[in-house]
């Protein structure tokens, strides 16, 4: 047997697996009664939803992956690659690069098409069941639209220039694949809230009043540059709230859902933001850059190895050798590392949320506005209050609710 083909379908097999225990364990997990921490929060009757919600969410994740893993399986097996590779060599495509943005086209609008009743299934089923969801059918039409189109000239333009290095460059291409991208990671916050935010959402400036003169009065006090805060109809959409930061310099702007000014006091505001700077103080947000520009840079180092690989098209039954069809086979013979780096970077990112609650601490005028603050935004995220060590362990980039309120706590 071919042994990339034995690799790859032994680490689908294993990877599934995991996800099944996991999940399983996290089912067991859940827990009957209310934790003391949250008695005044929730009623015995809405903890009992929470859990129900936790449990269709894990059940439904269990189907889709199982589906995943199988169409995965069979396309492998019965040499679907190499068969989209022919049907396209068909039309007679002289150029190989144009050759290479439509097989990725396809590819993508394949797992679009795959994952559209599954996101439909998820938000007028689950999320309308538990009150969350506030789309519309035309809306998630719409939205769909918006993202394919979206999704396609994105990659369109990266696996061009992609492929056009490794055409003409050959061996520095992986060095020039690394610096465009590393570009464009450094870029994509600001060609997001630019350029992508506004296709799906409306992003108002924060009106004169309290709380922004609390936000002002907080972020000159620790000395945080803030040029703009913005309030987006989140709600448009979802009842599930959130805050982030964007921005460099000295031009950071903060986005706040309005759905998360409807459920939080103005203090409870200024903990969640003051977390949020913590993150920028303590350069959370640079260092993650650095770590992903090296780990693409590695694995663009890696690709070179692998990318004209005989036995690797082999294993997909490929009739013909392509830089294209090499990017697509590294990155499925790439997921086992990317799940160790997976591990290890949640377990990273789930550090530096306790960091940047203690920097909330340490900077706000009381505590208890920043646990009042986690302890609403789960409740009316229905999270789970319990997940399972081996589930926090594999998949949770912040740590379990209750675990930051002791650490919180604990601080002096
Ligand atoms: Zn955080």
């Amino acid at each position: 047997m071919n042994y990339f083909l034995l690799i790859i379908t032994t680490f689908l097999i294993f990877e599934y697996v995991l996800e099944i225990f996991s999940k399983y364990y996290n089912l067991k997990y859940l827990k009957a009664n209310l934790p003391k921490e949250f008695n005044n929060f929730y009623s015995q009757k809405k903890y009992a939803s929470s859990q129900e919600y936790t449990k269709e969410n894990i059940k439904f994740s269990i189907y889709t992956s199982t589906t995943n893993l199988l169409i995965m399986l069979s396309i492998i097996s019965l040499g679907g690659f190499n068969y989209l590779d022919l049907f396209l060599r068909n039309f007679n495509i002289k150029n190989d690069i144009l050759l290479g943005v439509l097989y990725f086209v396809i590819i993508i609008l394949f797992n679009t098409i795959l994952s559209l009743p599954k996101s439909y299934y998820s938000i007028f089923y689950i999320e309308q069941k538990y009150g969350f969801n506030k789309s519309s059918k035309s809306l998630f039409i719409l939205d769909t639209i918006k993202q394919i189109i979206l999704s396609l000239i994105i990659v369109s333009i990266i696996i061009f220039l992609l492929l056009t290095s490794y055409e003409y460059l050959e061996t520095y291409a992986w060095f020039f694949c690394w610096i465009f991208l590393s570009i464009i990671i450094v870029l994509m916050p600001i060609i997001y809230i630019n350029v992508i935010a506004p296709f799906f959402n409306k992003f108002q400036k924060l009106e004169n009043g309290t709380l922004k003169e609390k936000i002002q009065y907080y972020s000159q006090k620790v000395k945080f540059p803030l040029q703009e805060i913005y309030i987006v109809d989140g709600s448009k959409r979802s009842s599930h709230s959130n805050a982030y930061f964007t921005g460099f310099g000295s031009n950071k702007r903060i986005v706040l859902f309005d759905t998360l000014l409807k459920n939080h006091s103005d203090d409870e505001i200024i903990a969640i933001i003051a977390h949020e700077v913590g993150h920028f103080k303590k350069k959370h947000i640079i260092t993650n850059t650095i770590i992903s520009i090296f780990s693409i840079g590695t694995m663009f180092y890696l690709l070179d190895f692998f990318i004209k690989n005989k036995l690797l098209f082999d294993a997909f039954q490929m009739d013909y050798i392509s830089n294209y069809a090499g990017i697509v086979f590294f990155s499925i013979l790439y997921s086992p590392i990317n799940m160790v780096l997976s591990i290890i970077l949640n377990a990273y990112s789930r550090k530096n949320e306790y960091d940047a609650d203690k920097y909330s601490v340490e900077t706000i005028d009381d505590k208890k506005n920043l646990i009042l603050a986690l302890k609403n935004l789960s409740v009316s995220n229905l999270s789970n209050l319990t997940p399972h060590p081996f589930y926090v362990f594999l998949n949770y980039s912040h740590p379990p609710i209750l675990k930051r309120i002791e650490a919180i706590q604990n601080l002096k």
